[in-house]
């Protein structure tokens, strides 16, 4: 089973590269679940046609009926989870996705499954950030950022973190920004760090059309050329063996790295 962290900026399209990385790994028949701690609870929007759900702890404490499934079953069978903390945005330390996931193994985990996806917030707001890492619930991250400087500036920040904690970087994945020279950028500068460029997701106006229709990528436009960035992606972290604890840089050799590439 693989168990993955995704990690990114406020903003940057994390919460949708996940959801679209997961319809791809359903669509190829894998037993992929996506599990959400985010004070919205909405990342797993697009997997579930729009609809938003209760989060694991309230359905929890809402049920009395112990066989309640925890999960919702979403697109090419997802099962989505939305942790959510004990008060709704608050911020939890942690704790609400810690809770989740620990009853989720020992209650609904089970040997076939091959790929979990941490969609977790990115920019420590509510203490969320190190929770799958420091539980060891996730052993490998993703991060997403673009080749501009605040993206990159964020993501040398949870570099930092992974360093930290010790854990494993699987790769930057760039959603562009449509900046100039913006794929040498995240590639030169994830170098710099000790890892390497996994996947480029283009900017399209279709994501977002297929957002207003509650869809991800992979479900709304199918044939796209979109899609199939997303699936590529999905390809690139199912295979990827090249995984190693990043080292941060200085923030000014980000600058540098703009400036050159200007
Ligand atoms: S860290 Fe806690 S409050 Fe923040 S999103 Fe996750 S579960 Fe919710």
């Amino acid at each position: 089973m693989k168990q993955i962290a995704i990690y990114g900026k406020g903003g940057i399209g994390k919460s949708t590269i996940s959801a679209n990385v997961a319809a791809a790994l359903g669509e190829r028949g894998l037993n992929t679940w996506y599990i959400g701690c985010d004070p919205k609870a909405d990342g797993s929007m697009t997997l579930l046609g729009g609809r938003k759900i209760e989060t694991f702890l309230e359905r929890l404490r809402s049920s009395t009926n112990e066989n309640c499934p925890a999960y919702v079953e979403g697109f090419n069978g997802i099962k989505c989870i939305e942790t959510g903390g004990p008060i709704a945005g608050v911020g939890c330390a942690g704790r609400g996705i810690i809770v989740a996931v620990q009853e989720l193994y020992k209650r609904y985990f089970t040997n076939d499954i091959d790929v979990i996806i941490y969609d977790v917030p990115g920019d420590v707001v509510c203490g969320g950030f190190a929770a799958p890492l420091r539980e060891k619930f996730a052993n490998e991250v993703y991060i997403v950022t673009s080749g501009e400087y605040l993206s990159l500036y964020a993501a040398n920040n949870i570099v930092r973190g992974l360093e930290n904690l010790k854990v494993n970087l699987g790769g930057l994945i760039c959603n562009s920004r449509e900046i100039r020279n913006e794929e040498r950028i995240v590639s030169e500068f994830a170098k710099m760090i000790g890892s390497h460029m996994i996947g480029f997701i283009p900017r399209d106006p279709i994501v977002r059309e297929c957002e207003n229709r509650g869809k991800t990528v992979i479900e709304g436009a199918p044939q796209s050329s979109q899609a199939d960035a997303y699936r590529r992606l999905a390809d690139a972290i199912l295979k990827n063996n090249n995984l190693g604890i990043p080292k941060p840089i200085d923030p000014e050799e980000i600058r540098v790295l703009l400036r050159e590439n200007e």
